[in-house]
């Protein structure tokens, strides 16, 4: 099936249309139309090849919202015309043991990602949601709920999900007292998430200036984590932190705002830290610094119908895919209000 998109060919060349096959439907896979699709610092990440294993050319977008063309004979959950969604995975085995508990990100076997990924059936590179259409077996495409904005959606498949798996882990609602590290995508999901869950909310941001977001946002508090005095104020409160920053930082000076037993949960950064953790913030008040990646498929369901009633979709600025490399360069700098989001139309243009 020929499809059109937008890939990068070199880690630091520009993304720029690009013609491909997308796989034959078989007769269990749903196939999109591609609405819009959001922009997650992954996709930064991967495009450029900040983890050294990015093959080329690399079509990125994991936050897809579309529309039904047709169905395969043995699909019985879509058909033509719905509105659905997908996220950052596309397969995985379906039988070890992660995949029974609806946790298929951390299948045995390793899922199947939406893009840079191998096809498990015919071996094919997959390709992400920077395109017009894709093809997607059944049980990996979400239900959209009536009445969510298709473009706000869009980063629900992504930022959302992620947010909401640690959030729900910890058991956070009304009682519970929150802190999210960092406002951008993923941060600004944390925040209004965790308010409609029914917490008391927190920013922790480095930036000066983004109070009025915050609290527009959900944050019941802002903390300018720069600022010592405000560090130390805020001193053994928090169950739960949710860190979204994208690249190596200190996070010991986060643990003592941690209430006895509180958890601090890494989801932006991935590689060693360069600060080594002090093992007396963990060891005094039993806090634990825990991790999380992006959700199952039940949940990601479970967060889109909790958004669909809670009215809860993100923050977008809407760009022709024409500007996705401004968008990157805004990305890397921390310019995001909060995320951008590829409407697709204009790849027509
Ligand atoms: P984003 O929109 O760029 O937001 C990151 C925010 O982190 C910034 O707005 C900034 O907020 C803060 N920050 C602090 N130090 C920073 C620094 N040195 N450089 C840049 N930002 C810094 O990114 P995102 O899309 O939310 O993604 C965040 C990270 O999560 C990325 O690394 C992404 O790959 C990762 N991710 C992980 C998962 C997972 O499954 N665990 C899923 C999706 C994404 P302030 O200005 O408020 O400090
Ligand atoms: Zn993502
Ligand atoms: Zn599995």
């Amino acid at each position: 099936m020929k499809a059109t998109g937008f890939a990068a060919r070199t880690a630091d060349g520009p993304l720029a249309p690009f013609e491909f096959e997308r796989r034959a439907p078989r007769q269990n896979d749903v196939v999109i139309d591609i609405e819009y699709c959001g922009v997650c610092h992954t996709d930064l990440h991967l495009a450029r090849n900040h983890f050294g294993f990015t093959t080329y050319p690399i079509v990125p977008g994991h936050e897809i919202i579309g529309r039904v063309r047709e169905v395969g004979s043995g699909v019985a959950r879509f058909k033509a015309g719905d509105w659905v969604g997908v996220g950052c995975m596309v397969d995985s085995c379906r039988h070890c043991q992660p995949c029974h508990r609806g946790w298929e990100q951390d299948c045995v076997e390793g899922p199947t990602f939406s893009y840079a990924s191998t096809d498990r059936q015919d071996g094919s590179v997959t390709y992400g949601g920077y395109s017009d259409s894709i093809v997607v077996r059944e049980e990996f495409v979400l239900a959209v709920p009536d009445g969510l904005d298709p473009a706000g959606a869009a980063p629900l498949l992504c930022a959302g999900v992620t947010t909401w798996s640690p959030l729900h882990r910890w058991k956070v609602g009304k009682d519970s007292k929150v802190a999210v590290v960092g406002l951008g995508g993923l941060g600004h999901m944390a925040l209004k998430l965790a308010k409609a869950l029914g917490a008391d909310v927190t920013l922790f941001t480095r930036s000066a200036g983004k109070e009025v977001d915050a609290y527009r946002l959900g944050a019941d508090h802002v903390v300018l984590s720069t600022d010592q005095a405000q560090m130390k104020a805020v001193g053994g409160q928090f169950d739960v932190i949710i860190d979204t920053v994208p690249y190596d930082h200190d996070v010991n000076p986060y643990m003592p705002t941690l209430t006895l037993q509180g958890v601090l949960v890494l989801v932006g950064y991935m590689g060693p830290l360069g600060t080594p953790v002090n093992a007396g913030g963990v060891v005094h008040g039993r806090r634990a610094i825990s991790g999380s990646f992006i959700g199952g498929i039940p949940e990601t369901q479970e967060m889109l119908d909790f958004c669909g009633r809670h009215g809860v979709v993100s923050d977008v600025e809407i760009i022709p895919i024409q500007e996705i490399n401004q968008a990157y360069e805004r990305l890397a700098k921390g310019d995001v209000k909060y995320r951008f989001v590829i409407d697709m139309v204009t790849l027509k243009a």
